[in-house]
């Protein structure tokens, strides 16, 4: 065989470790052992059935045919009007174009705005692609570290600091946030901003989870003063929806970026399925009720979660604010995170995340998503908590 391209060979070699964890406990589930799953970021409901009669109506009814490149006019002028309606901003159809979901509207963002060999930085902990993402676009990752007694939120001098050292073209940032669940205060948005317009860097905000809000608020940086121009906010119809299957997903920046970015969509998967987007536009025209239904079981067993660590003094949970899942410091039994997470899955048969997975940041924590129903969640925390607290004496 031919030898394969630098970028594709070296795409997942740089990864974090600490996804054995997860491997394994599906190879424990399809053994037949029972393991409480609390690894993946996806809902324990599936798609609305409303969703779902309406996107196989419009499939009937013929648009399964290639649907428009850019994405289906009504779809980007919804989602123009809800952006522009919760930012502030003024967001028409021409700032919109639709993705195969988040991921693939990460990946081409960063061919869209970094040379090969750009250094591109992301902070730490991070969603598990970001790296690979990058390096996807030959760009080169760089992240940026937090610290947990922070809540993870990065400094902006640091960010400065590393922007210079790197001569960097872009920082991608992520609120509310995985794995932290942390959604990131006006101030440090603002800090980052001026960093971005001091280094001229390009922003790529990943707002994935911006439905998804139990405590503060959460605000979009393209809406603060001089970002527009510089930003590119990432959404996605997979986590307010429970429509990770159906890949679709979207971009919004300055129209110039968007016009390449179609060109990107025309040269790489030809725009996503018409029905798909009929789909997507019915959800968004249902308005908030079917978003605050998706997100309840997340609100409630973060509340769940917080009152059981609330009960004990060995396991710490880092204040978490948006998203599916709670961060957990795990320090005090001396484990790291992967060590921790592979005893309790060994012990109990209870699976989470180490924090290594997500970056150098989060040694020593473990990632818990809240996607099982309550009264599991809430005895495998409980043991989770007795099983530290054993560690510890
Ligand atoms: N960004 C973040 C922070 C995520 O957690 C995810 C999925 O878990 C994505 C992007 C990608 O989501 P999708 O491609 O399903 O829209």
């Amino acid at each position: 065989m031919p030898e394969l391209s630098q970028r594709i060979q070296t795409l997942n070699t740089a990864g974090s470790d600490g996804w054995e964890v997860f491997y394994r406990a599906r190879q424990m589930i399809a053994a037949g052992t029972p393991v409480t799953e609390l690894t993946i970021g996806e809902h324990d409901i599936r798609t609305h059935p409303m969703i779902l009669d309406h996107m196989h109506e419009r499939a009937r009814a013929g648009h399964t045919g290639y649907a428009a490149v850019p994405g289906i006019r009504p779809l980007r002028d919804a989602i123009a009007a809800r952006v522009t309606a919760r930012t502030g901003t003024d967001t028409t159809a021409d700032n919109v174009v639709i993705t195969a979901g988040g991921q693939a509207a990460l990946f081409a963002s960063h061919i869209a705005l970094c040379q090969p060999g750009d250094t591109a930085l992301h902070i730490d902990p991070y969603y598990a692609t970001y790296p690979g993402t990058v390096r996807g676009a030959s760009a080169i990752p760089v992240a940026i570290p937090t610290r947990a007694r922070d809540a993870f939120l990065p400094d902006p001098a640091v960010v400065d600091r590393i922007a210079r050292e790197t001569g960097a073209r872009s920082l991608l940032i992520n609120t509310p946030n995985n794995p932290t669940g942390t959604v990131y205060p006006r101030e440090t948005l603002e800090g980052l901003a001026q960093v971005c317009i001091d280094n001229d860097l390009w922003l790529i905000s990943d707002e994935v989870y911006d439905t998804q809000i139990w405590d503060g608020h959460h605000l979009s940086p393209r809406a603060l003063p001089g970002m527009a121009e510089r930003t590119l906010v990432i959404g996605s119809m997979s986590k307010s929806h429970a429509m990770t299957g159906s890949r679709v997903g979207w971009i919004v920046g300055p129209q110039p970026a968007i016009k390449h970015l179609i060109d990107l969509s025309t040269n790489t998967n030809y725009g996503v399925p018409g029905y798909i987007q009929d789909a997507a536009l019915f959800a968004l025209n249902e308005g908030t009720w079917l978003e605050t239904e998706v997100g309840e079981p997340f609100r409630r067993r973060r509340a769940l979660a917080l009152d059981i660590l609330a009960a004990q003094n060995t396991v710490t949970a880092i204040p978490s604010q948006g998203a599916m899942y709670v961060m957990l410091d795990i320090r005090a039994t001396g484990l790291s995170g992967r060590d921790f997470a592979e005893r309790l899955l060994d012990a109990r048969h209870i699976a989470v995340m180490p924090g290594e997975s997500f970056g150098a940041s989060a040694a020593g924590h473990i990632r818990v998503a809240l996607t099982v129903e309550d009264a599991l969640l809430a005895q495998a925390l409980r043991e989770l908590c007795t099983f530290a607290k054993d560690l510890t004496t």
